[in-house]
């Protein structure tokens, strides 16, 4: 045929989705030319990537096992699945439950029916290395720099269920479709519908910033303002997932994904105000520690009378931005990394400079008009 690949993109309107939706279509992108299906549970919108002649969007809620099966069992030409979706829970109980389905809808929907099917590419996340949301840094977890061989933690995580699962039918075909895991820490990239989009929620704090001539005061811990971090880039995870989907040395392993640098958020602190135009605090002690989830409450108003004065494309502010969520990864009080040896033993040399992706999601922000 026309297509050397065939990729299903679960969660194509998500961060890391996105991106992937993007760069499988190049002409230039290994184990290309790449015909793609993506697929989301709500509609595409006007930020979302070219859907023809890019891509086959399929509107598909994947935690319903009918509506999956009947979605995605015709598509008996897929040759590589990028599993790159979740959905969020107030307990982790909750997320295994509701994860492990998804999965599960979705292999029984592919598996029997994509005589092609070749790899299947998960993404989790450093979670992995420090526990659930909910025991987050609680759990005793081994010395960073994380690597991919370390052992998993004694505590639940929907992270471990998934793997499980992948295993478990995989192994169930004697080898013939090969998985790789891929896990990025926290993703900087593009889309207004993502549960966990730290770039987008600062363009939205620092918009509201400017919008209401208040200053941008930093949200977090010392040793986060300070230290080192560590930053993956959300293109960069699909060209991870890319190389592991058609290199033979990535296959059945799990990689590690991030940037390979490290930089400090109070570089990037300063480049937020600029873009904004606004002036900033970094980091006021500890007795002046504030949480964006409060200085934010109640915002929505403001966020409606940005969009409209800006004439911006029409977002909610819970869609563009998650509080909790910086919170939770400005605070961290411990230092932590991930390595990235493994994926350069295996071949994968890619990598990003942070300083630069944070200015060019910024800027992607502002061209799609999310933000003014
Ligand atoms: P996002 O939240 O950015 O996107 C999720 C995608 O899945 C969206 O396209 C969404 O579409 C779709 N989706 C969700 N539920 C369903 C459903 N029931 N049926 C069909 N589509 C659905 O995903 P991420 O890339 O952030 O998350 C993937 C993995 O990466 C997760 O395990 C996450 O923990 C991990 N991770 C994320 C990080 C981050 O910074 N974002 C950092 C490190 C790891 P719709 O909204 O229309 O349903």
């Amino acid at each position: 045929g026309k297509y050397q690949s065939v990729g299903l993109v679960v969660g194509v309107t998500g961060i890391v989705g996105n991106s992937l939706a993007e760069i499988l279509p190049l002409s230039d992108t290994p184990g290309g030319p790449w015909k793609v299906y993506g697929v989301s549970r709500r509609p595409l919108c006007s930020w979302s990537p070219t859907p023809v002649p890019a891509f086959e969007h399929i509107q598909c809620d994947i935690s319903n096992p009918d509506d999956a099966l009947a979605k995605l069992s015709p598509l008996t030409d897929i040759t590589h699945v990028f599993y790159v979706s979740w959905s969020a829970h107030p307990t982790e109980a909750e997320n295994r439950e509701a994860n492990s389905a998804m999965l599960r809808n979705v292999l029984a929907a592919v598996l029997p029916n994509a005589p092609n099917l070749q790899h299947i590419c998960l993404q989790t996340g450093r979670k992995h290395y420090v526990g659930s949301f909910e025991a987050l840094f609680k759990v005793e977890f081994p010395e960073p720099p994380f690597t991919e061989e370390m052992p998993r933690l004694n505590c639940p995580n929907f992270y471990y269920d998934l793997e499980d699962i992948l295993f478990d039918e995989l192994s169930k075909r004697d080898g013939a479709v090969s998985w790789s895991v891929h896990r990025p820490t926290t993703i900087f990239g593009f889309s207004p519908y993502s549960l966990m989009n730290i770039v987008g929620a600062l363009c939205a704090y620092a918009a509201i910033c400017k919008h209401e001539g208040s200053l941008l005061r930093w949200p977090g811990s010392r040793m986060t303002w300070e230290g080192f971090s560590d930053i993956s880039d959300a293109d960069l995870i699909a060209e991870h997932q890319i190389w592991a989907s058609v290199d033979p040395f990535a296959k059945n392993e799990a990689f590690n994904c991030s940037n390979g640098d490290v930089f400090k958020w109070k570089q990037l602190w300063r480049i937020l105000a600029e873009q904004f135009g606004v002036d900033f605090v970094g980091y006021e002690g500890e007795e002046n520690r504030v949480k964006l989830e409060e200085m934010m409450k109640g915002k929505e108003g403001v966020w409606d009378e940005i969009v409209a004065k800006y004439e911006l494309a029409p977002t909610k502010l819970n869609d563009v931005a998650q509080w909790w969520f910086v919170d939770a990864i400005l605070g961290v009080e411990i230092e932590h990394l991930d390595c990235m040896n493994k994926s350069k033993e295996h071949g994968f040399l890619g990598f990003r400079n942070t300083i630069t992706s944070f200015h060019s999601w910024i800027d992607k922000m502002k061209a799609y008009k999310i933000v003014p």
